[in-house]
């Protein structure tokens, strides 16, 4: 089953929208398999964006993201890269779609709510560079036994 990494931003957090934002990929039916909040580094955002090092919004980018901690979700489903990445829509939130994370969201080229891998080779480099092996949980939905069970009086 495939994997992407999704980080929902420090713009998220001071909005009071990180619940938003896990329930649109609850609903959407992929399951969560990681989650854990933490206050990046320089050195880990040097590597996560490195693609971007030759920016000149490199250095505010890097700041933002700093800014307050994130918090870093593993998501699993049938092409859940491609899908999640449908869910958030384009970077620039103005010209997002609504609907989308970022078009209904957020208003802003740089703070855009949601981070999420672009292939699936990212994905994995990505889900190694924030998750240990036993950070990721395998579960399965809820047996009937114990969605309809009878509380004891
Ligand atoms: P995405 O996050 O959609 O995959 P990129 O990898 O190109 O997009 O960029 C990473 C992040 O850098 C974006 O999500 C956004 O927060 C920020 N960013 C991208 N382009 C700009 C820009 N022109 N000005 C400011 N911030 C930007």
């Amino acid at each position: 089953m495939e994997r992407t990494l999704i980080i929902i931003k420090p713009d998220a957090l001071q909005r009071g929208l990180v619940g938003e934002v896990t329930s649109r990929f609850e609903k959407k039916g992929l399951k969560l398999v990681a989650n854990k909040m933490v206050k990046l580094s320089d050195e880990v955002l040097n590597e996560h964006y490195a693609h971007l090092a030759d920016k000149p919004f490199f250095p505010g980018i890097k700041k933002f993201m700093m800014s307050a901690p994130v918090i870093i979700q593993v998501w699993e489903g049938a092409q859940c890269v491609e899908t999640v990445r449908t869910l958030c829509g384009v970077t620039n939130a103005r010209k997002a779609a609504a609907g989308t994370v970022r078009g209904d969201l957020a208003i802003s080229m740089q703070s855009n709510i949601v981070h999420a891998s672009d292939s699936k080779e990212t994905a994995e480099k990505e889900v190694k560079r924030f998750f240990k092996k036993e950070e990721l949980f395998k579960w399965d939905m809820m047996a009937e036994e114990y969605l309809y069970a009878e509380g004891e009086a």
